[in-house]
């Protein structure tokens, strides 16, 4: 008799729930927690229990750390030509697998399936493809030095490098870890976010059949403060390349001094993006949506701080709300879906409870601020897009909110836009919109932020970096920034006249 298949649950794509891949993946094999513990992951569109994934805790993590050890020497040693091979072999096969893919990635985060097929996975693939195209390009360099001597200088890989994620963007963030430290020749432990493992796992599957060895990653799903926490302290590990909150980014900053191991951090962010009196209005209103509600509102470079010139403020705000208040919530599968559910119900609320203290700070609701009125919706983590008219020193003008809430304020000049958005411990992303060429380079510079769009928001590409300054963390991602995060410099002093003494002359 054939083996039954089991049924789909509903909110699960169609795809039966056993199905999923829900083990670790370590020496390149899927395998079961040392523990036995699992992980239960939820749709966030109606609660339904997706996968059970196996919980890493630290002896597991001791494993995968073992396993990327053994395969580092190896792994560094392979031409960097055929390691950036396998990285495009795993592009051609994630795009070969982008519908499934997508899919999952939209059941498991909630973000909808029109980004997911659209964005992030062919970003993904184009990562994996870029660093493909690097890994026998990086190179080192022959600083000129005095004469008698040659100096070269090489990039070597780091070692192991443990990379922790988080929920919002997992398979593109995988691209954009994973990519560099492979084409470098470093060996991998990934944490991916307890909250959306899939789509990690289901790399890992692609990966396995692209040709990538065993151990030259390991995925580690779990907890933050168990699998997580061991992978920042674990001797081993030479690197740390983190995604995360500022709360927690932290706590591995000073977990890393234990070993002294180099730590990447990719924080919060509260963008500001600042319309002039002189922009393209219908531009700039559909730009500030797509810079605020994009994938629920929950992206580090998320534009949430709306600053408006008080000439053009009353009119921009019409048009906003009625753009805010028309977008389509709703089931993350569904084709004409703009705004799906946010990740968790524990974030949902955290959300909501911003709303309250927008309202108790003398804020002004001027649309959204709770979940829709839509039954079919009841179940899920959904938040209406929510605008708020709030002074730039409340806590909601200050605080990452990480949902699909947006703050407006005015400004009178440009030194006055300035002030306020600098005005931030943040320092990620943020945008400006006017039509004045010297005005836009002029407040571009000004900003203090890692990254600034110009009649534009959240543009990102392989080749340019991506990263941030204050408590937004430090380091790079991708581009040639990644390559040098990923490798150490090593010097080399030949002397190549045999008459210049090593000692003084006697
Ligand atoms: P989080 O800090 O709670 O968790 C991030 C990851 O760290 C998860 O995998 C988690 O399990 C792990 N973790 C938790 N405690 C840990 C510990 N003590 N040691 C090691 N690992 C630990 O963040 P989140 O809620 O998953 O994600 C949202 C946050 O991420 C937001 O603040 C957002 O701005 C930020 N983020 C930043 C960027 C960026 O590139 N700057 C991108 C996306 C998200």
């Amino acid at each position: 008799m054939p083996p039954v298949e089991p049924a789909p649950a509903p909110g699960t794509g169609g795809r039966p729930v056993s199905l999923y891949q829900d083990r670790l993946f370590i020496g390149g094999e899927f395998t079961a927690a040392a523990a036995g513990g699992a992980v239960e992951v939820r749709s966030p569109h109606d609660g339904t229990l997706l996968a059970e994934v196996a919980e890493a805790r630290e002896a597991d993590v001791d494993r995968a750390v073992d396993a990327a050890v053994a395969a580092f020497g190896g792994w560094a040693a392979t031409p960097a030509a055929d390691r950036g091979r396998l990285l495009l072999r795993l592009a051609d096969a994630i795009e070969d697998d982008a519908e499934e893919l997508a899919r999952l990635e939209s059941v498991d985060t909630g973000h909808p399936l029109r980004d997911t097929a659209t964005l992030d996975v062919p970003r993904t693939a184009a990562t994996f493809r870029y660093f493909g195209g690097m890994a026998d390009k990086h190179q080192g360099s022959v600083p000129p030095v005095e004469p008698g001597f040659l100096n070269y200088v090489t990039r070597e890989p780091v070692g192991v490098v443990g990379q922790i994620v988080p929920w919002n963007f997992p398979v593109m963030f995988a691209s954009w870890k994973l990519g560099p430290a492979l084409a470098a020749g470093n060996t991998v432990v990934m944490k991916p976010s307890e909250l959306a493992p899939l789509s990690t796992l289901r790399i890992c599957e692609l990966m396995a059949d692209a040709g990538v060895p065993p151990g030259v990653v390991n995925v580690v799903p779990g907890y933050g403060h168990t699998a997580g926490a061991r992978i920042v302290e674990h001797p081993d590990v030479a690197k740390v390349s983190f995604t995360g909150s500022t709360a927690t980014g932290r706590l591995v900053a000073a977990a890393a001094a234990g070993t002294l191991k180099r730590v990447h951090l990719e924080l919060g962010g509260k963008g500001a993006n600042a319309v002039f009196a002189d922009a393209d209005l219908p531009a700039a209103v559909a730009g500030a949506a797509f810079a605020a509600f994009h994938n629920q509102g929950q992206a580090c470079i998320a534009g949430s701080r709306l600053l408006l010139h008080e000439a053009i403020a009353d009119e921009f705000v019409e048009r906003f709300i009625d753009l805010a208040s028309s977008i389509k919530v709703g089931d993350p599968l569904a084709p004409g879906t703009e705004l799906g559910p946010l990740t968790s119900p524990e974030h949902r609320d955290r959300v909501l409870s911003y709303v309250k203290i927008a309202v108790d700070e003398g804020g002004e609701i001027l649309t959204g601020g709770r979940a829709p009125d839509d039954p079919d919706l009841a179940r899920g983590c959904y938040v209406e897009p929510t605008v708020v008219r709030a002074e730039p020193g409340d806590r909601v003008c200050r605080e990452e909110v990480f949902g699909p809430l947006v703050t407006v304020s005015t400004f009178a000049d440009d030194d006055e836009a300035i002030g306020l958005i600098n005005d931030a411990e943040y320092g990620l992303g943020g945008g400006l919109w006017t039509s004045d060429l010297a005005r836009a380079h002029r407040v571009a510079a000004a900003f203090r932020t890692g990254m600034v769009w110009i009649n534009s928001y959240k543009r990102v590409n392989p080749g340019s970096p991506f990263g941030g300054v204050g408590r937004s963390g430090y380091g790079r991602e991708m581009g040639f920034e990644a390559m040098r995060e990923y490798t150490e410099a090593k010097s080399v002093w030949v002397n190549v006249d045999a008459r210049i003494p090593p000692w003084y002359p006697r």
